[in-house]
């Protein structure tokens, strides 16, 4: 299949890159994983997962940044190549650790739910709520974890609990999440066709691995983002982005649009990041490009989202607006009708 033949050739260019840029290792090595397991050879993934653990080089290289993270995706991978059992029982390891950050969490949670062990799934996924939700304000990496939740639950046929009534109210999108989850949707029990499920069972295997690409991936995509009298500079100075931005209102909404078109093709790993004036005129000179060109704006972003600077995207409900207004996001940029 040629889709998985440029899988794999990818992961290959991904690792030839390895020596040209030492620095960057940790994150080409979970690039090029990410590309295997797409390319559907989990065994080529695993040894990257191992390697990034345990270096065999010499002299060995730094120790990775999210052991847990590295862990995680080797759970998925180990399972993948048929290693259930040693899958279930770094599992184990990774829950002792706790991980402060979402993604270990995630990915083990939706590794049991691919291989149809929801009772686990919905086990694991409980202790993440547990470690993420917090009596004050649902954190984006809470809302995360509480719709997954929802899924499992609603694919094992539980009725609604507290927690799925608060996934129902933070989930954001159009169609609502009894929708989105509603098992016969999701694995077509409707059909006798086997044919069909298997094409069904396909699509999910497909939208993990993206997934897991996207979480694999260092930092956010990030949307850019102009304050007003950022804009009014920038378009002062350089009036060729006018037809780009358009007016500060219609800019507002276009980020959020963006956002939200983004997050309907399954991008989980989203922000905005901010920018000013001189310092992406500072940018452009790093580049040797003139500030007015036209792909600058977006290799800006993209600078800014890899030094850290992204604000994840959507902030939860009651928080501050990401354009910095001084309301909740869901009564700003976030209310109903916006996007
Ligand atoms: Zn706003």
């Amino acid at each position: 299949m040629s889709e998985q033949r440029e899988h794999a050739a990818e992961a290959e260019r991904l690792l030839r890159k390895v020596l040209e840029y030492p620095d960057d290792r940790e994150e080409l090595l979970l690039a090029a994983a990410a590309q295997w397991i797409l390319a559907e050879r989990p065994a080529e993934a695993l040894a990257l997962y191992d390697e990034l653990l345990h270096p065999t080089s010499d002299p060995p290289s730094d120790p990775v940044s999210s052991p847990a993270l590295v862990q995680a995706l080797k759970v998925s991978a180990l399972w993948d190549t048929g290693a259930e059992q040693q899958a279930r029982e770094l599992a184990l390891s990774v829950r002792a650790q706790a991980p402060a950050t979402l993604p270990p969490w995630q990915i083990i949670g939706e590794t049991f739910e691919v291989h149809d062990d929801l009772p686990a799934a919905a086990a694991w996924l409980e202790d993440a709520t547990d470690h993420f939700l917090t009596p004050d304000e649902v954190t984006y990496e809470a809302r995360r974890i509480l719709i997954t939740r929802h899924r499992v639950r609603r694919l094992l046929g539980e009725s609604h609990d507290d927690r799925d009534h608060l996934a129902d109210y933070v989930h954001s999108a159009p169609v609502p999440l009894d929708e989105l989850h509603d098992p016969k949707r999701l694995w077509s029990l409707g059909s006798d066709d086997p044919a069909e499920v298997r094409r069904e069972i396909e699509r999910l295997r497909t939208e993990l691995a993206d997934h897991r690409a996207a979480l694999s991936r260092p930092y956010p995509l990030a949307v850019l983002y102009w304050p007003e009298a950022e804009l009014v500079a920038l378009l002062t100075r350089y009036p060729v982005f006018a037809a780009d931005y358009g007016s500060y209102p219609e800019h507002l909404r276009s980020v959020e649009q963006a956002l939200h078109a983004l997050s309907a093709t399954g991008v989980p790993h989203l922000g905005v990041v901010t920018a000013t004036l001189p310092t992406y005129e500072a940018y452009a000179r790093t580049q040797a490009l003139p500030p007015a060109t036209p792909s600058l704006p977006a290799a800006y972003a993209t600078s800014l989202a890899a030094r850290g600077h992204a604000t994840p995207w959507p902030p939860p409900r009651t928080s501050p607006c990401w354009c910095g207004a001084p309301v909740p996001y869901a009564e700003h940029c976030g209310r109903p009708g916006t996007a």
